[in-house]
């Protein structure tokens, strides 16, 4: 399938640095055509743009955005440590193709 072949339309490599040091590619694992790299780390953008209106509200001195916001970020910081434990990552890395 064409659309599967990240080098076909990608602007982006997601690259992952392993607990060994090792550098890899993060392979695409679903058939979405709206994104690249693996599934998880999709969701977890998707999260993080979703609290970004928490995250304004907060700044601007609101208490209860300000908890909601700690809250939502809690929830989305620790699926993804557990995604990237699970994997043995270290760190994601973006660059330009
Ligand atoms: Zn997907």
């Amino acid at each position: 399938m064409l659309l599967r072949r990240r080098e076909s339309w990608s602007g982006k490599l997601i690259r992952a640095k392993l607990e060994n040091g090792e550098v890899v590619t993060l392979e695409k694992d679903c058939d979405c055509v709206i994104h690249e790299g693996p599934h998880w780390l999709y969701m977890d953008d998707m999260d993080k743009k979703l609290n970004a209106p928490l995250r304004e509200r907060a700044m601007r001195g609101e208490p209860l955005a300000f908890k909601a916001f700690a809250e939502a970020e809690l929830r989305r910081l620790g699926a993804k440590r557990s995604e990237m434990e699970r994997r043995s990552i270290t760190a994601i890395l973006l660059e330009a193709n």
